[in-house]
């Protein structure tokens, strides 16, 4: 069987201490590969090893930094189709999926930090004095250092790369966590940064769970941490870099809502919100769990979504006609499973789905799920209220605006909310009401790599992407000049 190791300086290491893990397809329950688990004196030497390459790295001038990027992003594109066979094999996802998703975003993402890192200006202010005198304010921006990076299992290339690519661009060095569910498309990213010629230390890859992750955060060697993952993780990587007061960013879970006003073209909403409720079986931290609906149309979106719910096609995620994929885990799938028995007792009628699907001999033992719709809750309900992570959308009617946009901000998260509607002043009224990071109007998942990512509330802290990437992962100095 294969074995997946850490890249630590600029090499894969071979560990004797025996500790490994298994890497499991989702989709069918087989083991197809082990993983060598950093250890502590791992986590120390690729925290050693980037802290040795940041200096040299920040010095390197940042337009070579950029070139090294896009040779990276050049690399993935040369060998895209192998990561494409290792996301579906760790997560299970569709094929036409991760082609389109997960690998082509990589791709864009590193190109696009290349572009924005190596372009961007620097602030600067006239300040006029009494007397009639002047000063330059000018700010330079330094990298952090040594980055820790630890990414959840959803997304793990695009996110991964998100955060990498953003670190790199900048000048620090960093030390990458993938999920210990998906370690393999990391795997792939180190050989791509030693194919490009990323010098050694720069980027170091280590694998394992919630006990690596500790041994990362707790490290003295670390000067931030971009993290995304739950919120209850999110709140334990805070305590940990709490005594050292490190910089962190946090991209964390949701509860999103949907707004759905009584003008809209119902195929095309319901098809926006099919996607929204359903893709990567809903394992998406935007994805819609939250349907508000006007009472006129409440009905015909209902019946439309549970349409485009059975229309759904689970099974061999190597199939390219295959829309929908299992849950990550038979853990996760337990959970899941709890909120489905818990929105029984809390009232809910479940208009489709609600159960294990029956797949035949072959994928029997994989995490399988039914897309499911639930009515007849309201938002005192805990499963309306808590973040599920599958395939599953509560609708819940209103009358008016009003109850609308109190309805969708009902909630302690903070992440991602979607308005459909053909009124254009609602469209941009109700979207900008939403207490999220990310508001879509007619639209979902729609993203411009420039624009700021991220959430409020238990969503998160801070947000990535374009120049407010290039503000996390940088410390600016302003200088004040006399003139
Ligand atoms: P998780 O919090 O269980 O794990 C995330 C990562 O943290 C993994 O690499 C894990 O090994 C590591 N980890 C676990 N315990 C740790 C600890 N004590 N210290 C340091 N690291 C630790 O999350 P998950 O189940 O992998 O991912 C699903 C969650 O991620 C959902 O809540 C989802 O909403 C969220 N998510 C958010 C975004 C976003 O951009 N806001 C994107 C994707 C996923």
């Amino acid at each position: 069987m294969r074995t997946i190791r850490n890249f630590v300086g600029g090499k894969f290491v071979e560990l004797d201490h025996g500790r490994r893990f298994d890497n499991v397809d989702p989709a069918t329950g087989v083991t197809f590969a082990e993983v060598e688990e950093a250890d502590e004196a791992t986590v120390d030497q690729a925290v050693t090893a980037a802290w040795e390459a940041a200096g040299p790295w920040a010095r390197t001038p940042v337009r070579e930094r950029a070139e090294l990027l896009r040779r990276v992003a050049d690399r993935i594109e040369a060998r895209f189709e192998e990561f494409v066979a290792a996301e579906v094999a760790d997560t299970g996802k569709p094929v036409a999926l991760a082609r389109e998703l997960d690998v082509s975003r990589a791709v864009a993402n590193v190109r696009a930090f290349a572009d924005v890192g190596s372009t961007a200006g620097q602030e600067s202010f006239l300040t006029e004095l009494p007397g009639g005198r002047r000063a330059l304010n000018y700010a330079v921006r330094k990298p952090l250092g040594v980055v820790a990076v630890i990414v959840p299992w959803n997304l793990p290339l695009l996110l991964l790369t998100w955060k990498v690519a953003a670190a790199l661009v900048c000048g620090n060095a960093v030390v990458v966590k993938p999920s210990e569910l998906t370690p393999s498309t990391a795997a792939l990213f180190a050989e791509a940064l030693a194919e490009a010629g990323l010098p050694a230390g720069v980027c170091n890859v280590v694998h394992g769970g919630g006990v690596t992750g500790e041994l990362l955060t707790g490290h003295p060697g670390i000067d931030g941490v971009t993290f995304t993952g739950s919120t209850a993780t999110g709140a334990r990587v805070m305590r940990a870099v709490a005594p050292r007061v490190r910089p962190v960013s946090f991209e964390l879970g949701g509860k999103n809502a949907a707004i759905v006003f009584d003008d809209v073209d119902l195929d095309e909403a319901v098809t926006g919100l099919s996607r929204a409720v359903f893709t990567n079986t809903g394992q998406v931290c935007l994805c819609t769990e939250r349907v508000y609906v006007h009472r006129r149309i409440f009905d015909d979106v209902a019946a439309g979504l549970a349409d485009r719910a059975r229309e759904l096609r689970l099974g061999d995620p190597s199939d390219e006609a295959t829309t929908t994929g299992p849950l990550i885990s038979q853990l996760h799938r337990q959970k899941v499973l709890g909120y489905f028995a818990l929105a029984e007792h809390e009232g809910a009628k479940v208009i489709t789905g609600g159960g294990v699907p029956d797949m035949g001999s072959d994928l029997e033992d994989g995490s399988w799920i039914e897309p499911t719709l639930w009515t007849g809750l309201t938002n005192e309900d805990r499963v309306v209220r808590e973040e599920v992570f599958g395939p599953v959308a509560a609708l819940i009617p209103f009358d008016d605006e009003n109850e609308a946009i109190a309805l969708a901000n009902d909630t302690d998260y903070g992440l991602a909310a979607s308005v459909w509607t053909n009124d254009l002043r609602r469209g941009h009224r109700v979207a900008q009401a939403m207490n999220v990071g990310m508001s879509w109007v007619n639209t979902w998942f729609l993203r411009d790599l420039r624009s700021p990512f991220g959430g409020m509330g238990l969503s998160g802290i801070g947000r990535e992407g374009g120049a407010s990437s290039l503000h996390f992962y940088t410390e600016p100095t302003n200088v004040c000049v006399q003139l």
